[in-house]
């Protein structure tokens, strides 16, 4: 039986499997050569320390025994091309891929309906976007295969781990292509570079066990009859019926609210949160997280997370990018929106987050008038459409110093940034309402003192961070988790209102599918 080992290792030593067969050697009393072979099942960082940086590892030892690679079961797709059940799959996002996988490994076809194009065509896109500020309606950084998720970041780190197995997740990933190390480190990972061959082999297998992933196959309405969904019917006008529907169409399908919005389909308002990208040089924000001038070779850019309360309302870091880029994430012309990726090495020379407030129903509705389930969506829409206006054409961004922006003083320069459409020196008020400008302004300023040197001019905030989550909610029983008004649509992920970020999403899609399967087995 390995035993298990945890270590405290100065940064070098954890990056060298010598000295960490010697310290697990030291710690258990033995000699070293009794330590035939280990593998991590954790490890972090511990910079709290101002005279020396630790990595905490844990490890399986193998004393006097033979070495055994870390167990690792594949998971097997049956071929479900001729099963009894269909479902219909609406998104290829995290959660639709997730939940397609899970619907094959129940027995049941999947058909994947994605409004955009494959990861490879979506590339093309982004660079064309990029270059000419022309924005793709059905292509771009948040639709397209792989959702949301495909040319992020990839951070796999949530906190929800009360909706399903994280493990789970991460072990399917790491079956179609993710590193190993994603299974052990405390904030796993993968990268913009990585992410798309990883989406591509997960289509590969939905396709392999008989599923159908279709793309520029965008739902434009639905059929009910009897309460319950019969039919969807997609832009080129094609009808197709299943035992079920799926829908994780992601925060950004704002044609699936309108749609269900005209036709009385139970939406609700749901509070989000909004703000601006804030960069900073990576050194500047390694410096002030691991106490020294420069980082050392074994230490990954560093991160941070921040939270504030101000005027009784929470500000806060969101997806940070450390040695990352500021991208556009807009999903139509005429809106600015501004989101943040990494490639796997994290070695671009700036950090960037989302410094978002906030916002509920009552902030955005004036007295007399009506409040309807858009109305967050639409608050979200107009600030993204001044902040197009403000910042000019071909999706410059209105940008401000971070002291300039808590002095009220417009830049008369902008540092170097990493946003590629560029930015334009701007008054940031002229985009956000007050109740976020003064909330953001005294975050900033409670950033900057529990991080010395975080508030500093050599920071840009680059406008705006909008699609932090769903500024609506579809609804779901709690139990069977279909819509409560129709049979057989089942919400899903983050376009529901029911997770935030790729894993969560991902988990997300795997318990509608289970939930769907069951009640497929229970009704035929
Ligand atoms: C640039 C960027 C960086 C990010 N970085 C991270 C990160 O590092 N870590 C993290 O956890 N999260 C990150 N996120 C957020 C994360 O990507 C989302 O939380 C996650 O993708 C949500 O998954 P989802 O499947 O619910 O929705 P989505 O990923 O939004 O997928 C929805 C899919 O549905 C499709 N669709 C929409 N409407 C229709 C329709 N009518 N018909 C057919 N298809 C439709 C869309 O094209 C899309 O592919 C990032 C997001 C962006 C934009």
């Amino acid at each position: 039986m390995p035993q298990t080992v945890t270590l405290r290792l100065l940064p070098a030593q954890a990056h060298d499997s010598t000295a960490i067969g010697d310290a697990i050697a030291q710690q258990l009393g033995i000699h070293n050569l009794a330590v035939n072979g280990f593998y991590k099942t954790h490890q972090s960082i511990d910079a709290r320390s101002r005279q020396q940086i630790w990595y905490n590892v844990t490890v399986q030892a193998f004393i006097n025994e033979p070495f055994h690679e870390r167990p690792f079961t594949a998971v097997q797709y049956p071929n479900v091309s001729s099963a009894k059940h269909r479902v219909i799959v609406v998104g290829a996002g995290p959660a639709g891929l997730f939940a397609a996988l899970k619907l094959i490994r129940l027995g049941i076809q999947p058909i994947v309906l994605e409004r955009g194009k494959d990861v490879r065509a979506r590339r093309r896109d982004l660079a064309h976007m990029n270059k000419t500020g022309e924005v793709h309606p059905e292509s771009n950084y948040c639709f397209g295969e792989g959702g949301a998720g495909t040319y992020s970041d990839g951070k796999l780190y949530t906190r929800s781990n009360k909706r399903g197995s994280i493990n789970e997740i991460l072990n399917v990933f790491v079956q179609f292509g993710a590193d190993e190390k994603i299974l052990y480190e405390s904030h796993p990972h993968i990268g913009t570079n990585k992410l798309p061959h990883i989406i591509t082999a997960m289509r590969e297998q939905i396709i392999a066990a008989g599923g159908q992933v279709l793309f520029e196959k965008k739902l434009v309405d639905v059929t009910v009859q009897n309460n319950n969904i019969s039919t969807v019917i997609t832009a080129d006008g094609d009808s197709l019926t299943a035992n079920a529907v799926l829908l994780a169409t992601g925060h950004s399908a704002r044609d699936i609210f309108e749609l269900f919005y005209r036709k009385g389909i139970l939406i609700e308002a749901k509070p989000f949160a909004l703000g601006v990208r804030v960069e900073h040089p990576q050194h500047l924000i390694d410096s002030i997280q691991y106490h020294c001038p420069i980082r050392g070779e074994y230490l990954p850019p560093a991160s941070y997370s921040l939270v504030h309360q101000s005027m009784g309302r929470g500000v806060f870091s969101f997806c940070m990018c450390p040695g990352g880029i500021i991208a556009p994430a807009a999903t139509a012309p005429g809106e600015l929106v501004v989101n943040g990726w990494s490639p796997s090495k994290r070695n671009n020379p700036y950090s960037n987050s989302g410094m978002v407030v906030s916002v509920e129903l009552a902030d955005v509705v004036q007295p007399k008038q009506a409040v309807t389930p858009l109305s967050l969506l639409a608050f979200q829409q107009s600030i993204e459409q001044q902040a197009f206006k403000v910042g000019g054409s071909n999706l410059a961004a209105p940008a401000q110093r971070l002291v300039d922006f808590c002095n009220y003083k417009i830049s008369n320069s902008l540092p170097d940034c990493s946003y590629i459409p560029g930015v334009t020196s701007a008054n940031l008020r002229d985009v956000l309402p007050a109740f976020i400008h003064e909330r953001l302004r005294e975050g900033l300023i409670a950033f900057g003192k529990k991080m010395k040197g975080y508030y500093t001019n050599e920071a840009v905030l680059v406008a705006t961070e909008s699609r932090t989550s769903s500024p609506v909610r579809i609804p779901r029983d709690a139990t069977t988790l279909q819509h409560p008004q129709i049979q057989n649509l089942y919400p899903c992920g983050e376009g529901a209102g029911y997770a935030g970020g790729i894993v969560s999403a991902a988990m997300d899609g795997e318990k509608v599918a289970a939930a769907i399967a069951l009640q497929l087995s229970s009704k035929y």
